[in-house]
Formats: C-alpha cells, sequence, structure tokens
C-alpha cells in the first residue's frame, strides 16, 4: 500500500498500483469520492458528481485488469470539463442555456477513455462556453483557488485545474481557445497542455471559436500530462481538422535530457507591460535552471506578438456568434416561452439562456463580421493571425522550445476584475499566440509568490512537437521539484 492517501496519487503511481493489484480501482475511485465530499464545499469544482456510474466503472475497470487487458487509463479517476459531451450525463457549458442538456452521444475524446477503461469522476466547473479568465462567469458557482480560496482559479478551465490541484480527481481534460488550459494551471499548480491545432479530435467538444479550440490534459505532473495526451490524441474522420499524423509515444520520450536543446526566449513577452515583478523572478530562475543544465538559451523576437490580444479578441468572438447562434430555443437547450409570438421566444430565450460575457462576445463578433466593417475587422485580424505564425515559423527554425511567463500576474481576487472585461482580457495575452498560430504550449509550476501563490512556466513547441515541450518540462521539473508542494485545505 502506498504511504499516502489513495487520492493523492499520480496517475502513473496508481496505474504501476493497479497493475500489481495492490489497490483496486474500487478502492482508489471510494477514496477520490470521500475527497470531494470533504473539498467541494471549499472550492466548488463540480457541477455533476458522477457517483454512481464512477464505481461501476471502476468495478469493470478491476475487471480488465484482472483479465490483463488494462493500460495506464485503467482505473483512473478523472474529472471532465463541462463542455465535452458524456452521454448520459449532463453538458451545461456553464451555461442556463444548456443547464438541462444531456447529449446523446460521447465526444471522441470520451470513446477514448472509456475504451481504455478510465472513470469519469463528474463534470467540472468552468466560465459560460469557456469565455473567461477566472471561472467566475459559470452560470452555476464560482470556482475557488485551493492555494487562497479568496482567489480565482484562473479559467476558463477553473473546476478542471481545482479538481486536479485539490485532489479531487487524479487527472482531467479542459479546453483551451486562447489560454483557459495553461492559464488556469498556472494559476493552481499544476501541469497544463494545449496540444497543436488537430492533435486531438474536438468531436463532441462544444464548439466556442473552432478554429482555436482544443482539448488537453491538466495533471498532477509532466509524466501524467504524457500518459494522458496520449490517451486522447489522433485521427479522427468525424472532425475534418483532426490531423492524419501518428502519435508519438511521450511517455518513452520523457528522459531525453535537454542538453543541447535551444531554448528561444522572446524579447516582446519578457519587456511586456504589466508583469509582475515576482512573476518576472520565477522565470528568470526558470532561465538560469535551463542554462546550467547545458541547453543554448537565446534572445528571440516575435514582432507581432504585441497584437495578439486585439487579433483574439475579434476572431474569438466572430466564430463564438456563429457557433452560438444554434442556441435560439428550437433546437434544444433551454427555451423561454413568456412571449406572444416567435420572434419574442427567440429574443426571451436568448436573453434569459446567456450570461453577460456570452452577450457581449456575441455582440463583438456579430459587429466584427457585418458587412461594412469585416474588412477592417475580421479581415485584418486574420492577416495578423497569418503574421503570427510566420513570426513562431521563423522562431522555430533557430530554436527547439519556447519560454515565457504563462500570465503576467499570479491569481486575482474574485471580483477583482470581474468588472472590467479588459483588464480580464490581458491575462492571456501570453498564452493566446499559440492558440492563434496553432502550436502547442504547457503550463509547469516554476514558483510561488511570497504570499504563496503559484507561478506558472510556458513552453510553446513547433507543430506536433508535443514530446519535446513535454520533454522540457520533464527536465524542469524533475530538477526543481516545485509541483510537489500541494495547498494546504483546512478539511
Ligand atoms: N480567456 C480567453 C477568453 O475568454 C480564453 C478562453 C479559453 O481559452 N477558452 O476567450
Amino acid at each position: 500500500m502506498p504511504d499516502k492517501p489513495l487520492y493523492e496519487l499520480t496517475i502513473h503511481e496508481a496505474g504501476k498500483l493497479l497493475a500489481a493489484k495492490d489497490i483496486s480501482a474500487v478502492a482508489l475511485m471510494d477514496s477520490v469520492l470521500t475527497r470531494i465530499d470533504k473539498v467541494e464545499p471549499l472550492v466548488d469544482a463540480y457541477i455533476t458528481i458522477c457517483r454512481e456510474s464512477a464505481l461501476k466503472q471502476a468495478e469493470a475497470a478491476d475487471r480488465m485488469i484482472e483479465k490483463g487487458n488494462a493500460g495506464p487509463l485503467t482505473g483512473i479517476p478523472l474529472a471532465i470539463k463541462d463542455l465535452i459531451c458524456t452521454k448520459g450525463h449532463l453538458t451545461t457549458c456553464g451555461s442556463k442555456m444548456l443547464a438541462d442538456f444531456i447529449a446523446p452521444y460521447d465526444a471522441t475524446v470520451m470513446e477514448k477513455l472509456n475504451a481504455a477503461g478510465a472513470v469519469m469522476t463528474g463534470k467540472v466547473n468552468m466560465d459560460e462556453f469557456a469565455m473567461g479568465s477566472s471561472t467566475e462567469n459559470s452560470a452555476f458557482k464560482t470556482t475557488k483557488n485551493p492555494w487562497n480560496t479568496k482567489h480565482v482559479p484562473g479559467g476558463s478551465s477553473g473546476g478542471s485545474v481545482v479538481a486536479v490541484a485539490a485532489d479531487m480527481c487524479l487527472g482531467s481534460l479542459g479546453s483551451d481557445t486562447g489560454g483557459s488550459i495553461r492559464q488556469p494551471a498556472s494559476h493552481c499548480g499544476v501541469v497544463g497542455l494545449k496540444p497543436t491545432y488537430g492533435r486531438v479530435s474536438r468531436y463532441g467538444l462544444v464548439a466556442f471559436a473552432s478554429s482555436l479550440d482544443q482539448i488537453g490534459p491538466i495533471t498532477k505532473d509532466v509524466t501524467d500530462a504524457a500518459i494522458l495526451l496520449g490517451g486522447i490524441s489522433g485521427y479522427d474522420p468525424r472532425d475534418s481538422t483532426a490531423a492524419n499524423i501518428p502519435v508519438s509515444d511521450y511517455l518513452k520520450g520523457l528522459s531525453n535530457g535537454i542538453k543541447g536543446m535551444t531554448i528561444g526566449i522572446p524579447r516582446e513577452y519578457m519587456e511586456a507591460e504589466g508583469i509582475d515583478s515576482e512573476v518576472a523572478g520565477a522565470i528568470s530562475n526558470a532561465i538560469r535552471v535551463f542554462r546550467d543544465a547545458g541547453a543554448k538559451c537565446i534572445d528571440i523576437s516575435l514582432p507581432h506578438a504585441p497584437h495578439a490580444v486585439s487579433a483574439y479578441y475579434i476572431i474569438a468572438p466572430a466564430e463564438a456568434s456563429s457557433n452560438l447562434a444554434r442556441y435560439d430555443g428550437v433546437k434544444y437547450g433551454f427555451r423561454d416561452t413568456s412571449g406572444s409570438d416567435l420572434v419574442e421566444m427567440y429574443t426571451n430565450t436568448r436573453h434569459t439562456g446567456f450570461g453577460a460575457e456570452v452577450k457581449r462576445r456575441i455582440l463583438l463578433g456579430t459587429h466584427a463580421l457585418s458587412s461594412g466593417y469585416y474588412d477592417a475587422f475580421y479581415k485584418k485580424a486574420s492577416q495578423i493571425r497569418t503574421l503570427m505564425r510566420q513570426d513562431f515559423i521563423s522562431a522555430f527554425e533557430c530554436c527547439d522550445v519556447i519560454l515565457s511567463p504563462v500570465s503576467p500576474t499570479a491569481a486575482f481576487k474574485i471580483g477583482e476584475k470581474a468588472d472590467d472585461p479588459l483588464q480580464m482580457y490581458l491575462s492571456d495575452i501570453f498564452t493566446i499566440s499559440a492558440n492563434l498560430a496553432g502550436i502547442p504550449g504547457i503550463s509547469v509550476p516554476c514558483g510561488f509568490t511570497a504570499t504563496g501563490l503559484p507561478i506558472g512556466l510556458q513552453l510553446m513547441g513547433n507543430y506536433f512537437e508535443e514530446a519535446t515541450i513535454l520533454n522540457a518540462a520533464y527536465f524542469f521539473e524533475q530538477t526543481s521539484r516545485i509541483h510537489l508542494k500541494k495547498p494546504e485545505l483546512n478539511v
């Protein structure tokens, strides 16, 4: 038996114990459920806790192990962001619009996890339709940061990262359109990876901005990120943007060391306005760790990076305004019947069903796409996006990995930016470019502020070079051991 409670195990630790039959999947799930019962009232991470189905899945996993059919995810309790369709369970997207929506099918990532024998602990909280950087935009509740419950966990995958950071699951899936895996992972001291666009199927992921959205793993360490990424990646004929490129053995690549690796440090990021001095200090320390181990750290330029936030807040809302047109009270989801005709039904449904941030994005996006404004806004933003992609392609001609902060500050206080959307948008200044270009990025813990809030380091890689950034992140994690510190929750 391990020397710590089962809920504290990583995926790779639990996998070994399960395979050796030292623990059972049912005992592991029981331990996680007990932990959820204790911690959930403090952090509000879950929207749905799947008690009965999780125990049934755990029993099935034990049978798979007994028969010798187990893999690295068999019997592993995972929490799923509530915008990934799960047959038979609610998929609310953190919205009143889908408060009662039960998807009639599983997303491809869920089919893969189910086939691997993973166990779904439940569906976790998020900013409505993944729009936000704090998880304060959920229609149901505000998730709290386990390191200090007066602070936000970041967003939009706040429920996913808190479930991992507070040991209410062993790993989780989030989605990242402009930073929603990496930014909350950074704020809660866990590992979060946004894969290359097309690495993971989006079939069954409720769309926010389809050309930017990717599902990715959120885990307690880098080894687990490699395992979970391997479990969800791959070609899918049901998603025309899923790449038909073989999936590497991410776990195997982890011990390759970083000697001879060239790391690019983008000057536009390091000189950006508004970087907190403690964040800058933690990033400088991280650069030193790489340099001391024989990596070559060079200064690079991403000349169009300063335009990332502006381009993103045209493109993402434009796509969102189109994607969210389907919520009209007719096809599925919420319907407001208080009006007297069809137009009133549409209007009232969308007025009551969507929250303020979603409405703001729909207005922005509709305006940017409207005739007369299209060229000035959407077309311009798309041109900037192409230039940003070229910046990265040129940068990766002289470096293997790009290193930067994840977020300019540590987690802010609940309510601090809630009435100031522009300030909120700026918290993704360092993560958005990877989505616009479609490259992979990982957030790995690299320090703490004086008040004890986590700080994350971002490593970005070339297209489909997830193995390279995982390997660099693994080296940093194993050298710094910062990820081993856990939040103290009074339970
Ligand atoms: N914070 C960004 C936004 O609100 C990114 C969200 C995301 O990645 N889903 O659009």
